[in-house]
């Protein structure tokens, strides 16, 4: 059971200021994210695409507008609680009790939902008793390469995910890359990589095809795979991998007895609480006349929880109002090194 001040649920952006404006302000936050990394949507969707319009930046990437954010709430030792949802939350005494998918608990007076526009999940087989082969033998994704050397691997989809990977495990596994259309969607250049790779034999492409069934006991043992024209061909493979894009769910958000508007969570604009004391939602995921779903509206929804918090995490405390650039107490939260 772990305790803290606040629960941040989400790594997206707006989470990550959110946790530095509890940090100045002496408030210990936990942050959990459904990813396997710290970004949100900036990590997972445009990484590489330019940014115009975050305060002060003229120009940054999604992914050195995350680094930049980490880089600022280093000086609070923050944990990330990644590869786990959110799952339940419960009232207990004045604390929230909060449990996620691999059922750690969290006691904590305050939470604050940056839930974006939900967890991303990824798009799945669509085929009856493909969940009993979850993790084991079908994935949605690739933790560590090496499980699959020196084994037979169906990867499925057209996208950069499926064709990088077909490029990647075909050095060191039996790759056949399946796919729906003849035409890949991902780069040109990895099509490319794909057709020569298998021009030389060192990769099997079969298109049109789509998955028709899997057959296995505890393991996988083969799968069958259908055309448009109902040509149906049978491959033995021992792993299935799908990247057919993620999709994305606000899961079990919707069962906390919050309020809820068109996938969006109603807050008062004062501090961003929901209608539950101690829950504040930001970022994305919250709604109120006006709402931009930009950066910089989350980053102030952010500023304002976070005190909002205060008042329920030191009960018997004052919250003074400082500036960074004078308050000594917030400098040094930070590590600030006095210059005389
Ligand atoms: C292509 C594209 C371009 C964009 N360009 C701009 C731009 O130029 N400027 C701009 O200001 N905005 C831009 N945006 C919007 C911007 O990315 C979002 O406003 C921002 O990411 C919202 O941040 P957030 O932290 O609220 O949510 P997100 O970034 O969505 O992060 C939310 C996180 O919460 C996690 N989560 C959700 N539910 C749970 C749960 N139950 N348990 C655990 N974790 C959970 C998710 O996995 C996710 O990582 C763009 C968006 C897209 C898609």
């Amino acid at each position: 059971m772990i305790k803290t001040d606040v629960l941040v649920i989400g790594a997206g952006p707006v989470g990550l200021f959110a946790v530095h404006q509890l940090g100045i302000i002496g408030l210990k936050a936990e942050v959990v994210d459904n990813l396997d990394k710290i970004g949100g949507q900036c990590i997972e969707l445009y990484p590489d695409k330019p940014i115009y319009d975050i305060p002060a930046i003229p120009e940054c990437t999604g992914e050195s507008l995350t680094k930049s954010l980490l880089e600022q709430i280093k000086p609070f030792k923050t944990n990330f609680h990644l590869n786990e949802r959110v799952q339940a939350v419960s009232k207990e005494k004045e604390n929230w009790k909060i449990t996620t998918s691999k059922n750690k608990i969290f006691i904590a007076p305050n939470i604050i939902i940056a839930g974006g526009v939900g967890s991303f999940e990824p798009r799945k087989f669509p085929i009856e008793g493909i969940e009993k082969f979850e993790n084991n033998g079908v994935f949605y994704s690739v933790k560590d390469k090496n499980y699959f050397k020196n084994k037979k691997v169906c990867i499925f989809g057209g996208g950069d995910s499926a064709l990088d990977w077909a490029i990647e495990l075909s050095k060191i596994s039996k790759v056949t890359l399946v796919h729906r259309r003849n035409e890949f969607r991902g780069a040109e250049h990895s099509g490319e990589i794909a057709r020569k790779l298998e021009k030389e034999d060192k990769l099997k492409i079969k298109t049109p095809f789509q998955i028709n069934s899997i057959e296995g006991g505890k393991y996988i043992n083969a799968i069958t795979i259908k055309s448009e024209d109902g040509k149906v061909e049978k491959i033995t493979t021992d792993y299935v991998l799908g990247f057919f894009g993620l999709i994305m769910k606000l899961g079990p958000i919707t069962e906390w007895g919050l309020n809820l508007e068109k996938k969006t969570i109603p807050v008062n604009t004062e501090n961003f609480q929901t209608n539950k004391e101690g829950i504040f939602a930001i970022g994305d995921i919250c709604t109120y006349p006006g709402k931009l779903k930009l950066i910089l509206s989350g980053f102030h929804e952010g500023a304002l929880a976070a005190r909002a918090c205060f008042k329920l995490a030191r009960p018997n405390q004052k919250y003074r109002f400082e500036f960074t650039t004078t308050s000594k107490s917030i400098q040094e939260k930070l590590g600030v090194k006095k210059s005389d």
